[in-house]
């Protein structure tokens, strides 16, 4: 029932108060809000309706009337599905005539397929410390002055690395014939020396050091085809994919065996991670291997059916955007169809040659990392100070044009901005938003921005675990705040693709669940519908939950995110859903808003503490009191 329940919220039976047709007006002390309440005892349902100053007692009344007849129908009808995480007692209390104006603007009126043709189209790849990102930056920065935003400036958070641009890569077969082979050059690829034919060579993957002996003094002015061919079978899986009520179940229930899996969340096995560790930085070597026995170029193979992948695992080596890791040779990533035919004859020994292009260009070795930041500022006098964010990242791999990693979430954040400004909501907290850069390389943009405002935490100092980026390595403690800590309400995220919003991950933070829950009745009809206590992993809230801030990411439609865009040439315009992104702005900016004007910050979860979890997990002593020890 689409249209009742986007104004009801819904309660669990027994909560809504036990009186039969109970419509009520009174005043609410603390702040002259006038709310009228309506509870049936026969169903599950109670709303609340909130009139602020001036309000008129004929309107509330005519607004009453209309409130007992929808209801009175409402009880004829199907009961709108409620999420499972138990609601509180005490009422959200939702200004569902605001909500409703958000509604009409961003279903109605959206603008958000500008903004994505203008940043994908307009501006395409937006690798972290590029020229393109700076244009991307730019052209935010103008976009969020354009739609009303104060404060609106970039805001450096390192020294990233090195600037660089892909400028055009090409390969062709040119024996035993001729054909066009997709490639992309790997991020941060040096150049080759313009355009070079050369004979394949097909090296296999290099395990340890004493491997290198084998190939010595046998690859120069070869192009190297790296590592085994992969078997490409027909996928039976559906390129789009859909959440469907079973799924949502599924997000629903808490994992009490601890499984997060779908939910990206990283593995926290030590042995995982120190495996990955070790091949990245072996790869760095072969790197310099190849370079040291003048090879021309490497090539990997890196995806089939028209789509290729380009993102950190397949670079020589984890941090080529650093110059002291710059990468020693050119290398590319091609279709694996390619890498197969080529590897298929030399196994035969069939010579084979190519002609070869990659052309890239470095722009400085200290390029700042930038994040981009606006607000619409606070106007109670009492909260202004108190700031709730929301946010996407801005950069992107090179191979498409970042369209739905995460140009949708930056879009659906700009578009959120802009229904609240054309609105002119004069929200009761400060609203920021964050367009994050370095998330690709290591959720940096966000990660700094929280340690320079709000807190840090201190990482494994292993040696084995300096190979990566702090984001993968074992939180140490303590958790330090500062004191904006305080006046950080929330986080908002959208880094799950282009897919509508269907809930909301609340972070095993029940309280904040149990708030969700009623904010998801105006918006069910939407397909809003899932609160779960379950987290998720890999995006810019992870850095607010890590200190102990309430930061969510929302659970999106996955549509062909996993299966053919995240980190793809096929990550481009086409692959956005329009309605989907209207859907994710409008519920953005509700969130946002509902956020902004509650009387209490939203609850938080303790402040974690890494630094004793030894302790906490520590077997009990004396359990087995006749041990020998
Ligand atoms: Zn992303």
């Amino acid at each position: 029932m689409p249209v009742l329940s986007s104004v009801l919220s819904v309660e669990k039976p027994g909560t809504a108060g036990q009186k039969p047709w109970c419509p009520t007006l009174h005043r609410v002390a603390h702040n002259s809000k006038l709310t009228a309440s309506l509870c049936l005892s026969e169903e599950p349902r109670c709303l609340r309706l909130t009139f602020y100053p001036p309000y008129s007692l004929k309107i509330m009344k005519i607004a009453t009337v209309i409130v007992l007849s929808l209801c009175l129908s409402a009880s004829a009808t199907e009961k709108p599905r409620v999420a499972t995480v138990p609601a509180q007692l005490a009422i959200e209390t939702l200004d569902l005539v605001t909500i409703a104006r958000i509604r009409d603007e961003g279903l109605n009126h959206s603008h958000v397929m500008e903004y994505a043709s203008g940043l994908f189209d307009g501006i395409g790849a937006r690798l972290t410390a590029s020229p393109d990102f700076k244009k991307a930056e730019q052209w935010s920065l103008d976009q969020l002055r354009r739609l009303g935003a104060s404060n609106v400036h970039a805001e450096s958070w390192d020294d990233f690395g090195m600037g660089w641009q892909q400028i055009g890569t090409s390969l062709q077969l040119t024996a035993p014939s001729t054909s066009t082979f997709l490639a992309q050059a790997t991020p941060w690829s040096p150049a080759t020396a313009g355009e070079v034919t050369g004979e394949v060579i097909a090296v296999p993957p290099l395990k340890e050091e004493k491997d290198f002996d084998k190939w010595k003094g046998k690859l120069a002015g070869k192009i190297v085809i790296y590592g085994d061919a992969p078997k490409i079978n027909p996928n039976p899986a559906n390129l789009l994919e859909h959440y469907d009520e079973a799924k949502l179940e599924h997000f629903r229930s808490y994992p009490l065996d601890g499984d997060q899996n779908e939910s990206h969340v990283l593995s926290n096995d030590p042995a995982v991670w120190e495996k990955a560790f070790k091949e990245m930085a072996f790869l760095e070597k072969v790197g310099h291997f190849f370079a040291d026995e003048h090879v021309v170029a490497v090539l990997r193979p890196a995806g089939s059916g028209g789509v290729i992948h380009d993102d950190t695992g397949i670079s020589l080596g984890w941090f080529v955007y650093r110059p002291e890791h710059k990468q020693a040779i050119p290398s590319a990533v091609i279709a694996s169809e390619a890498f197969g035919r080529m590897h298929r004859l030399v196994s035969h020994d069939v010579p084979v040659s190519v002609r070869i292009n990659i052309a890239t260009h470095f722009y400085g070795d200290h390029e700042p990392g930038n994040n981009v930041i606006a607000e619409i500022a606070g106007t109670d006098p009492a909260l202004k100070d108190q700031v709730v964010m929301l946010g996407g990242h801005l950069d992107c791999w090179i191979a498409g044009t970042g369209a739905t990693d995460d140009g949708a979430g930056a879009i659906i954040a700009l578009e959120a901005m802009r229904i609240l400004r054309a609105l002119n909501i004069q929200p009761r907290r400060t609203i920021r938003v964050a367009l994050w850069g370095g998330e690709e390389q290591g959720v940096f943009g966000s990660a700094r921005y929280v340690s320079s405002h709000f807190g840090t935490v201190s990482y494994s100092t292993k040696p084995e675990e300096q190979l990566v980026p702090e984001f993968l390595r074992q939180q140490a403690g303590p958790v330090t705040i500062k004191p904006d800590h305080a006046k950080l309400d929330a986080y908002f995220n959208s880094d799950n693709g282009t897919g509508k919003f269907l809930g909301i991950f609340a972070e095993g933070n029940s309280a904040a669940a149990a708030v969700f829950q009623q904010w998801a009745a105006p918006i069910s009809d939407l397909g809003f519908t899932t609160i779960t206590l379950r987290s998720a992993g890999s995006t810019d809230h992870v850095s607010f939950d890590q200190v102990g801030l309430p930061g969510f990411q929302f659970i999106q439609d996955p549509r062909d995110y996993e299966t053919r865009s995240a980190h793809t040439n096929q990550d481009v315009y086409e692959r956005l859903s329009e309605p989907d992104l209207k859907q994710a702005a409008v519920i953005m900016a509700i969130f946002v808003y509902n956020t902004a004007q509650r009387d209490e910050m939203l609850p938080r979860k303790p402040l974690p503490h890494p630094e004793l979890e030894e302790q906490r997990t520590k077997p009990l002593e004396g359990i087995y009191p006749t041990a020998a020890k």
